[in-house]
């Protein structure tokens, strides 16, 4: 070596060589020093290198859609997202909606064609589509994400219903039974909103339940009045001569008993006292002999007035007191049925009504234990 080292010193075509070396070598140098990498052009010398940039990436049940620069941008467009989803309830009222699925957002390092402006990200996450369905996610890549967002939405609804009326019957122990019911209210339907919430995932209900109910009209009860008095009475005596059952009717078809027989606050009560109804008068209407018979007395007598009596083949005798007019005249025979006056208000009365007795051996009954109803 030392010997080749003389060599280069003494001659000058040996220094020009070596100056050509020195040269190459700096070149060398200058050119390795601008390679930022060497080990990626030994190991990837084709591809160029993905250029990356910080962000935030929204991922969806794991998967990376994409990323964005402003992080408030993900949230807004989610919502933009949500509420073009839940367009399709306007009808309702839309109490929570939401996605169900797992979203995330996660600041690092991420490819630029990642990063996505707010309307592509809307379009990624489905906005185009605007239903409540099921709608599929594709990534910044054109690709699908393998995911959907799955939206939940609560709502109040609202149906009327309509209250039928109750009919309420109020028994009138003084009205027959086989009085025609007399409605004392009309009665009207109520309506009611009743509130449901529903809960729909992905346009499917999966939830109903009821919330409340608020009467918008009230209900009014229909109320009829009915007689309760029992109209099954039949003659209960074994001596009497009727064909069938009791040889007794009774004398007017008016329906209400005002006063029965037996003790009252102004005393003892030989009969009972007929009306035509609460309200209505029965002032002139006629009435008829409750049995065949013999007019015995036709004329005023006292707290009676004018008063018809009329005795029937067994003895007994039945007495019409109050009458407006009679139109029958003694010893006259009258049928069963036979209109024989008219009701008024002669003798002591508060009102018009038809004082209607019967008497066996002068001794007066309830008439109510002997009357058939009516002719
Ligand atoms: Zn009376």
């Amino acid at each position: 070596m030392s010997r080749n080292l003389k060599n280069l010193i003494k001659k000058p075509a040996v220094i020009s060589t070596l100056a050509f070396f020195v040269l190459f070598a700096i070149v060398a140098v200058i050119a390795f020093t601008n390679s930022p990498n060497t080990e990626d052009n030994v190991s990837a010398p084709v591809l160029a290198d993905p250029v990356t940039r910080s962000g935030y990436g929204l991922y969806i049940d794991g998967e990376l859609i994409a990323a964005t620069s402003i992080e408030a941008v993900i949230g807004d467009t989610l919502e933009s997202v949500l509420n073009a989803r839940t367009e399709e309830f306007t009808d309702f009222k839309v109490t929570s909606a939401s996605f169900t699925n797992m979203i995330t957002t996660v600041y690092g390092e991420y490819e630029e064609d990642a990063f996505v402006t707010s309307a592509d990200l809307a379009r990624l996450l489905g906005i185009e589509s605007e239903s409540s369905y099921t709608t599929s996610v594709t990534n910044y890549a054109g690709v699908s994400a393998g995911v959907t967002l799955n939206l939940r939405v609560t709502v109040e609804d609202t149906a009327t219903t309509v209250l039928e009326s109750d009919i309420v019957y109020v028994d009138n122990s003084n009205m027959l039974a086989t009085h025609e019911d007399v409605v004392v209210t009309e009665g009207q339907d109520g309506i009611t909103e009743d509130t449901y919430e529903s809960v729909f995932v992905n346009g499917q209900c999966i939830s109903k339940k009821f919330l409340s109910s608020t009467v918008v009209v009230e209900a009014v009860d229909r109320v009829i009045q009915r007689g309760v008095l029992d109209n099954e009475r039949v003659f209960a005596s074994a001596e009497d001569t009727a064909v069938d059952g009791s040889p007794f009717i009774m004398p007017y078809d008016g329906g209400y008993i005002s006063s029965y027989y037996g003790w009252r606050s102004m005393g003892w009560h030989t009969g009972i006292d007929i009306i035509g109804g609460f309200g209505v008068s029965c002032y002139g209407d006629p009435f008829w002999a409750a049995r065949d018979g013999i007019v015995t007395f036709a004329d005023y007598s006292g707290t009676y007035g004018l008063i018809i009596i009329i005795q029937h083949e067994d003895g007994s005798e039945t007495r019409y007191a109050h009458c407006s007019a009679a139109k029958v005249e003694v010893g006259e025979y009258v049928e069963q049925g036979q209109v024989i006056g008219n009701i008024g208000t002669s003798g002591y009365v508060t009102g018009a009504h038809l004082h209607f007795e019967i008497r066996f051996d002068g001794q007066t009954v309830n008439p109510l234990e002997y009357v058939r109803l009516y002719k």
